[in-house]
């Protein structure tokens, strides 16, 4: 019987051990040495991301009549960013310490906000969060775009070639601008955000769909950042997903539909199982939003590591469509049958990422707790719909065959076919209490046990994660138990 509820704040260490040790999240590249700040989602945390997407998917895209689904391209053209107001402004202010080199970003570090470059050398500001130093390189503008090139031919190559040509000799100068040129040619980015391709794609809708205002474009997809500080866990990468919508309206109705959406993220929190307590909403001042902003809020999560954004709610105003209108010379505004109006429509952008989704469920779900022996059980109190395995069926003893037989056909049972189907898994190895303890903490809401009894009277024990409780039900009511724990909101 459960005892002691012993620690329900997580720490870091717990959360990526358990991830790492049941197959969550593995360190990047880790057979070679590893990339610093890359992770991969092992089968269970592939289960867990699905889940999160497939939850959102369904709530804000196919419940509703007013959102389109698109899944837009990666690399885009270069003009795209540049219209944007990207490839200008969407960087990060970086220092270098003189001590030891190591770069920060610099408000992180405690620098005071900086918007353009050109401060003057400072010293004495902040300690180095690495060696303590206090000397600082000047404040630069860092732009987060990953850059690559496109084509067959690396430019750099081609024009290294170029120049070791015996025939040819080139000034410092000369070089310098034929390999800034070569490199401008062919310079492409990997895209920082989705929400680009949704402004691209909006008139495609427009002329296929003919939706009337408001309505909103969805997507789900990676987006790459060159991070200065990447770190704590899946956190902050250079490489994650977002899950954004890109909601029209007319200009007078932002209001409106901003704080819809502000209740919509608060359903969504909700609905995922995140401990309300430890989200909080921040206004974010004039001078810290983005540059297309006129309204943020972000939806803060208290992390083991502080209390950090999760996820960001903004008026992007019509600043996309009239730069991108600008830019494309393509008519993107939209016509009001009903007054015979032109016009752009306005922007309200819900912004979710994935990775920061899934830390914030693991910490929200994490419990630990003693039992009458002493004994700490971990488990992850996922809600169903959110859990890899939504039950898992044991044989009681592994070296019976015929409850080993029974219990797999149980499973096949419980698990159902086609669009019924629901995950469950099998477990034949250790002790039933080790199998237990192992499906607590991936979060199995349900273990299913087939006994002595079950070869009599085709019933089984049904032990619930969170309570431990077990009750006797028929076999063959398993799989609409299991369904019906699944129903959501
Ligand atoms: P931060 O201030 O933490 O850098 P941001 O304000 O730049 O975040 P947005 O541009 O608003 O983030 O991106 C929307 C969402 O995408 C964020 O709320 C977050 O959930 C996610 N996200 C952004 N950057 C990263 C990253 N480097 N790693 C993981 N998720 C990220």
């Amino acid at each position: 019987m459960p005892k002691q509820q012993k620690n329900t704040d997580a720490s870091m260490d717990k959360i990526v051990s358990l991830a790492k040790r049941r197959g969550f999240v593995y360190p990047g590249s880790e057979m070679y040495g590893g990339l610093a700040n890359s992770w991969d989602y092992g089968p269970l945390g592939t289960a867990l991301k699905n889940n999160i997407k497939k939850e959102w998917w369904r709530m804000f895209v196919e419940e509703r009549d007013d959102v389109y689904g698109l899944d837009g391209a990666i690399i885009m053209n270069r003009k795209v960013w540049q219209a944007s107001g990207h490839e200008q402004t969407f960087s990060d202010p970086m220092v270098e310490c003189k001590k030891c080199g190591n770069r920060f970003r610099s408000d992180e570090v405690g620098f005071p906000n900086i918007k353009e470059e050109g401060m003057s050398e400072v010293f004495n500001y902040p300690k180095c969060p690495e060696c303590g130093g206090k000397s600082w390189t000047v404040p630069k503008q860092f732009n987060l775009m990953f850059q690559t090139f496109l084509g067959a031919i690396d430019p750099i190559d081609r024009i290294f070639g170029e120049w070791e040509m015996p025939s040819t000799s080139y000034a410092d100068h000369e070089k310098k601008k034929l390999l800034r040129a070569e490199i401008e040619d062919s310079k492409i980015y990997l895209r920082p955000e989705t929400a680009q391709a949704i402004f691209v794609d909006y008139k495609h809708i427009l002329d296929s769909f003919s939706p009337k205002l408001p309505f909103g474009i969805a997507q789900i997809g990676k987006a790459f950042r060159n991070e200065i500080t990447p770190g704590n866990f899946i956190f902050r990468t250079r490489e994650f997903e977002q899950m954004e919508i890109e909601y029209f309206v007319r200009e007078k109705e932002w209001e409106k539909a901003f704080t819809e959406w502000q209740k919509e993220m608060h359903r969504w929190v909700k609905h995922i199982g995140l401990d309300m307590k430890k989200i909080h909403e921040l206004e974010v001042p004039d001078d810290e939003r983005a540059h297309y902003s006129k309204r943020t809020i972000d939806f803060e999560f208290d992390f083991p590591f502080g209390r950090k954004e999760l996820y960001g709610l903004a008026y992007r105003t019509d600043f996309d469509l009239e730069s991108h209108e600008k830019a494309s010379k393509q008519d993107l505004k939209y016509f009001d049958e009903e007054t015979k109006e032109k016009f752009l429509p306005h922007v309200i952008e819900p912004s979710l990422g994935v990775d920061r989704t899934l830390l914030a469920i693991l910490c929200s779900a994490y419990r630990e707790e003693e039992d009458e022996k002493g004994e700490i059980r971990t488990y992850l109190s996922l809600e169903p719909y959110m859990a890899p395995y939504k039950a898992a069926v044991f044989p009681l003893l592994a070296n019976k065959s015929d409850l080993v037989k029974k219990a797999q056909e149980i499973r096949k049972e419980t698990q159902g076919k086609g669009t019924d189907f629901v995950p469950v898994a099998f477990d034949a190895g250790g002790n039933i209490g080790k199998r237990y303890r192992k499906q607590d903490e991936i979060g199995t809401p349900y273990c299913i046990t087939v006994d002595f009894q079950t070869l009599e009277d085709d019933t089984v024990t049904v032990r619930n994660r969170d309570t431990m409780k077990q009750e006797r039900i028929a076999s063959k009511l398993v799989h609409n138990f299991i369904r019906k724990s699944l129903k959501s909101l």
